[in-house]
């Protein structure tokens, strides 16, 4: 089963769980505060490649790259 990412919401915590694929978009119960906790994307970026060979970041396919937080208030991510 493939590990995915989550963290929650009210405190903040980060943590993996490891779940089937057609679980994977569903919410998870933090383990210490038992609240709803989101799935993350910390590893995924999306590049494309412009006709000048130069690789360029997708406009908003990272919103959150000025922050280095994953749980960051302000972009939800
Ligand atoms: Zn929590």
């Amino acid at each position: 089963m493939p590990i995915y990412e989550y963290v929650c919401s009210d405190c903040n915590l980060k943590f993996e769980l490891l779940r089937p694929l057609s679980e994977a978009s569903q919410g998870a119960s933090c383990p210490r505060c038992h609240n709803n906790a989101k799935r993350v994307f910390s590893t995924f970026s999306s590049f494309t490649k412009d006709e000048s060979g130069l690789t360029t970041r997708i406009a908003g396919s990272n919103p959150c790259s000025s922050c280095s937080a994953f749980t960051c208030n302000t972009c939800n991510l």
